[in-house]
């Protein structure tokens, strides 16, 4: 753990505000919320003047629900950084929660060789009802994304803070519809703790040994499919998402360690889809824990169809980084390849 940390007296920090609760206001005749001006927000939040950085901000117009957001939003998103890159120390993105692990994992492939902060964050509560856990999380996170030691950013990285705690992005799943402690990254341990002091896990955060510029990609292909099996499920579903024309690549969640039904019909629809090109990856359904073909007979049975290992990767991780290859025109072999690696933390790959 890190003791001491520095913040530059005026950090500058550029304040994206994309849509969800933590701007939203509730339409008095519906009751419903609906998002709001930005003004919103900075009026009901004087907090940030006194912060003592310079707080730019960027108001996506008009502000989307994140249930809404997806590769255009997230080119966006990478384009305003991109714009703004030089002229800023770290960015803070206020996000919607429902969708706010896809952006962050997206936005983690999208920023390659990315050399500063940029925290996303949002709210269960919006920050005009009085017990918001809104204004709490958008301090601490413009704390975060302007803390330096030795004028090097601390967290150079794509993350989530939410409700005292600082995850790696693309390791995050929301786990709670209602709870101010909404999100949780199970195979990778929180990259800093937010209590009396922000307390960095420095071992746990990703820096590159050799910085170098940054790289933006903004094509994500969307030929990606997600198939959840479940017991009892009829070869109709299976066959209808695999030959959905211009299919791609196919994130199977599994039971366990990688385990599916062992149905002659069902192995035959996965081989013949692997035999077409489609890239299909196994994650566990599991919400910790890593697949494991070669463990039991189920699993064994994938692998000798073509199935290909996610390892501990979470949904939102999987499907963005099928969406970020492909995107980059890569064959179905150099899909393959990038899969068993990982790019940015993403995934940890064991011990051969
Ligand atoms: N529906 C909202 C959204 O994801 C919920 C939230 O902001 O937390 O945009």
């Amino acid at each position: 753990m890190m003791g001491n940390t520095y913040i530059k007296s005026k950090a500058s920090i550029l304040l994206i505000y994309t849509g969800g609760t933590i701007g939203m206001i509730e339409n008095h005749e519906t009751g419903a919320l609906e998002s709001f001006n930005f003004q919103h927000l900075k009026d009901n939040m004087p907090e940030l003047k006194k912060l003592g950085y310079a707080v730019s901000t960027y108001q996506f117009d008009p502000p989307v629900d994140s249930s809404d957001m997806g590769p255009d939003g997230w080119k966006k998103i990478v384009e305003i950084i991109s714009a703004n890159y030089h002229l800023y120390d770290g960015f803070v993105v206020l996000h919607g929660t429902d969708t706010m692990s896809y952006t962050a994992s997206a936005l983690s492939f999208m920023l390659e060789n990315l050399g500063k902060p940029v925290i996303l964050t949002g709210s269960q509560l919006p920050i005009g009802v009085l017990r918001t856990d809104g204004k709490e999380n958008l301090i601490t996170a413009i704390e975060i994304a302007a803390a330096q030691e030795n004028g090097v950013p601390i967290v150079p990285e794509v993350c989530i803070f939410f409700e005292s705690t600082l995850l790696m992005g693309n390791r995050t799943r929301k786990i709670n519809a209602d709870n101010f402690n909404a999100f949780r990254s199970y195979n990778y341990p929180a990259l800093a703790t937010a209590g009396v002091h922000i307390r960095y896990d420095v071992q746990q955060i990703y820096r590159p040994v050799l910085p170098k510029p940054l790289r933006v990609h903004y094509e994500m292909d969307r030929n990606i499919a997600i198939l959840k099996i479940f017991p009892g499920m009829s070869s109709q579903v299976i066959e209808s998402i695999l030959t959905i024309p211009g299919l791609k690549g196919v994130v199977m969640e599994t039971f366990g360690s990688g385990n599916a039904p062992r149905k002659e019909w069902f192995l035959k629809m996965l081989k013949e889809a692997v035999d077409r090109g489609i890239v299909i990856v196994n994650i566990t359904q599991c919400v910790g824990g890593s697949v494991e073909m070669h463990r039991y007979d189920t699993g064994k049975q994938l692998l000798e169809a073509g199935v290909v290992s996610g390892y501990d990767s979470t949904t939102e991780s999987a499907v963005t980084k099928l969406m970020y290859l492909f995107g980059q025109g890569m064959s179905t072999e150099e899909v393959k390849e990038h899969l068993s690696c990982s790019l940015i933390g993403e995934v940890t790959i064991p011990d051969k």
